[in-house]
Order: C-alpha cells, then structure tokens, then sequence
C-alpha cells in the first residue's frame, strides 16, 4: 500500500519539485529491505613493463569496498541496502568527462545503478561555494541522465558516495537547496549541521527520518529495475 501511496504522489506532482511532509522514517516491521545493484566502474592507469604492471586505481578497490559499507550503515534505516554485483576496471583518459558516463554509457545499463569512480578531471575545480566536485548524482526524474554518478576517487572521503547516491536513488536535496522539502531537515548550510546533504567534514553524519523515508520512496517509485531481492530484515 505504501509503494502504491508514494506511486501516486509523485505521479499526480508531476515528478518535479516532490513536496514530502513525513517526518516517519520507513518502518521496516512491514516494508522489506531493498537490496540494489550497484555496477562499479574504476578508472585505472596503468604503468611499469608488462611483466611487473603496476596500478593505480582512481579509488582503492578497498577503500570502494569502504565506501559501500559505509553507505549501507547509514541506509539501512532507510531500508535500502546496495549489492555491487558488478565490476570493471577502465582505462581512459580525461577528455571523458561525466556527460560521456552518466549520459552516455549509464543509460546502457537501466538495471543498476553505475558508480564511475574518475581520476580528478578539469571539471572538478570548477568549484562551487569554494568547493571543489568530487562527485555529481543527478536526480533521477532528469531524464538527460541515465542512473548513475561520478566521484573523483582521489579527491573522495568516505561519505562522498553516500552523498552522492542519496540524490541519485533517494532524490535528496542538499540541506542548503530552497528546493529542499523534507519537513525535518534543518534548512542551513552550517558545516557543523552533519547532515549527509550538507556540505559537512563531520564524522558522525545522519539522515533525518523524513530524508529516509523520501529514500525509500523514491527507490521503489524510480528504481524499481534496480531491485534484486526484498527481504524483511
Ligand atoms: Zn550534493
């Protein structure tokens, strides 16, 4: 009943500006949790003679495996948990840019959710707010985009992928955004307000419950083909 409920109201608003006035977290006694796939994409160089390679990863594949559990810490209260069922090492160079991933090679694959893990580009120092990108998550009613989003793996911290997914899969605004309509997130741009829509350097970053109650929504109303298994927890 939920799904049908969240169905209707992103449909009867148009899929644009999503009013959300829940302050309810999901309540995971009756909704299952939703396991993702998740597709990983490390861009690497490669050096050294043939016999004796050496790589360099744009992110460390352990420091990937970090970043996807952190994100599942913070999740899981939103009944959502990602599966990187798929990976790919990549050589490029930096004239791909993160049109060429995300909406290019993401729509080729509208059953996961791709994260493209780049070495920094010129695009991330373009900064916004004194901010350098090291990472861009289009919502997913911009039908431009495919389902996917970038992070500029050496300049990542670990709660840059959970950030970056929370827009893309949960259609999250930043804290700071007048597009923001969750009623229970402080409307601030604070840096000691840690939460994961901030541009926060805090340790203990949270969402609120009505930020993951949106995530949930937004997951079964946008990325029902991305589900591989529903299992009550
Ligand atoms: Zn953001």
């Amino acid at each position: 009943m939920r799904y049908i409920v969240c169905l209707l109201m992103f449909l009867l608003t148009g899929c644009v500006s999503i009013p959300h006035e829940s302050t309810l977290k999901p309540d995971l006694t009756i909704n299952p949790i939703l396991y993702l796939r998740v597709r990983i994409v490390n861009e690497i160089v490669i050096t050294g003679p043939e016999d004796a390679p050496l790589i360099d990863f744009a992110r460390e594949p352990a420091d990937v495996d970090a970043d996807i559990d952190y994100a599942n810490n913070l999740l899981y209260e939103a009944g959502i948990q990602l599966v990187a069922s798929q990976r790919e090492l990549w050589v490029l160079d930096d004239k791909y840019n993160k049109d060429f991933f995300l909406k290019g090679d993401a729509k080729c694959y509208d059953d996961c959710v791709s994260i493209y893990y780049l070495f920094p580009r010129p695009e991330c120092f373009v900064g916004y707010r004194g901010f350098y990108q090291i990472g861009f998550g289009p919502f997913p009613w911009l039908k431009e985009y495919g389902k996917g989003l970038v992070l500029y793996g050496k300049l990542c911290n670990k709660t840059t992928l959970v950030h970056e997914i929370s827009h893309v899969v949960g259609g999250l605004q930043h804290t700071f955004s007048p597009a923001n309509t969750v009623l229970d997130v402080e409307m601030t741009a604070d840096p000691s307000y840690h939460n994961v829509m901030n541009y926060s350097q805090g340790e203990n970053v949270f969402f609120t419950a009505g930020q993951l109650d949106l995530i949930y929504c937004s997951t079964v109303t946008w990325h029902r083909n991305c589900i591989i298994m529903e299992r009550m927890p």
